[in-house]
Formats: structure tokens, sequence, C-alpha cells
């Protein structure tokens, strides 16, 4: 499971490695969904619940972006 942080920004740097990421739809075991994924450290934080399919997550995404 990708801890649960809640940043509520749409863009955030890695705490680790200070990449820059953008909020994006993820996919991990336990499903889709909203949250960030440092292309150098990893899953870093998930912004939303799972969803079971991927276009639910999107849909949560476009939301939390205001698109
Ligand atoms: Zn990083």
């Amino acid at each position: 499971m990708i801890p649960l942080k809640a940043i509520h920004e749409e863009e955030t740097d890695c705490d680790e490695c200070g990449e820059h990421l953008v909020l994006d739809v993820y996919e991990s075991g336990g499903g889709f969904y909203v949250g960030f994924w440092c292309p150098n450290c990893g899953p870093y934080s998930r912004e939303s619940r799972y969803f079971e399919k991927r276009r639910y997550a999107e849909k949560r995404l476009e939301w939390m972006v205001g698109a």
C-alpha cells in the first residue's frame, strides 16, 4: 500500500532527490489512485483512495486539478 500523504498540491518536489513531481494516476496492488510517483525513488504519495478502474481515478484527478 502506498501511504496516504494528502499533500493537496498539483505539483511537488521529492523530499529525497528533489525531482519535480506532477499529480497523475498510478496503479498499485490496491488499484488505481491519484498521487505522485518519483522516477528516482518510486511511489511517493497517494492523494486519493484506491479506485477499481483507471477511468474513475482519472475523473478524480480531473476534479482535483479543476480541469
Ligand atoms: Zn525522488
